[in-house]
């Protein structure tokens, strides 16, 4: 994906209700604003997130990472309490018309989950019956939704198990978005090879970065991600803290990067250009890895 120009698709993950809710309209505003097209990817289930409570019992370095970027904040009273002391909201009944507003405004689209939460925390405890099951309902949700069948996918938390990609294979996808890091490749898992292109998102994500003391402020935090741009690059952001909590830092982060001249890009067009040539797309294989500042391990390809 070799470019003179330094460019970079946006893939916006809407993982809870309140996120979905206020983070969407916000981001829709801005990118028309900045005349950005980006990728966004919808949580259509129940918003369980007051379950990854029981994570700071259960993962090292979680509750580090919680007072560290201070999720509460980030992410609101309420949202932590969800699928607990609050009924777990169904994010697609609820916001059909902010999510349909998406495809209204011309922006990209793809599905994030069906239970975020339950994706993200049991993946390898799911048999592939349970992940179709769950896979199937946020496809046929989003079907409902935009009256067309959704060509991508974004796994949540960057899991992805053979028995995933044999899930999402079955559905007829330009493309996913599970891993982290590199170029676009076919991936291999359990010494199978298979057909769905796969595009990592290639930056640190906000909640990895916030918080480092490499970056004492916001101006170098910005300036770290300005000098990251190099060639294509992917980067994953979040309704709840781009779009709702840092709705303001994001916007000096866009502005810098438009003064910078970076264009952006779509996660549908990376996939066309890496299809117009398959024989130039390399296989890689599915392993597990740790990032900086991330609790718990993501999936890339080696
Ligand atoms: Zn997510």
């Amino acid at each position: 994906m070799a470019s003179s120009t330094p460019r970079l698709a946006l893939k916006v993950d809407c993982d809870t209700y309140q996120g979905s809710k206020a983070g969407i309209p916000n981001l829709l505003k801005l990118f028309d604003e900045f005349r950005i097209r980006a990728t966004f990817f919808f949580t259509l289930g129940p918003d369980t997130s007051g379950r990854a409570i029981t994570r700071i019992f259960t993962r090292k370095g979680f509750l580090k990472k919680m007072l560290r970027s201070n999720a509460a904040a980030l992410y609101g009273p309420k949202t932590m309490l969800y699928g607990t002391l609050l009924p777990a909201p169904r994010i697609g009944e609820l916001l059909k018309d902010v999510i349909r507003s998406v495809d209204t405004a011309g922006q990209d689209t793809g599905v994030h989950a069906w239970d975020h939460i339950r994706w993200h925390d049991r993946l390898d405890r799911l048999s592939e019956e349970e992940i179709e099951r769950d896979y199937g309902r946020a496809h046929a949700a989003f079907a409902d939704i935009f009256g067309r069948p959704a060509r991508a996918s974004a796994a949540p938390g960057w899991h992805a198990t053979s028995r995933s990609l044999a899930v999402q294979s079955r559905h007829n996808l330009l493309y996913t978005s599970d891993t982290r890091q590199g170029s676009p490749f076919f991936p291999e898992a359990e010494g199978r090879v298979f057909g769905t292109l796969e595009i990592p998102s290639t930056f640190p994500t906000w909640d990895e970065m916030l918080g480092d003391p490499q970056y004492p402020n916001e101006a170098a935090f910005i300036d770290a991600y300005a000098a990251s741009v190099q060639g294509t690059e992917v980067h994953s952001i979040h309704t709840e803290v781009e779009g709702t909590a840092r709705l303001d830092l994001f916007r000096r982060q866009l502005d810098r990067w438009r003064a910078d001249g970076v264009k952006f890009v779509t996660l549908e067009e990376l996939a066309l250009e890496a299809l117009a040539h398959p024989q130039n797309v390399p296989i890689r294989r599915l392993e597990r890895t740790s990032i900086p500042n991330r609790a718990g391990l993501v999936t890339t390809g080696v």
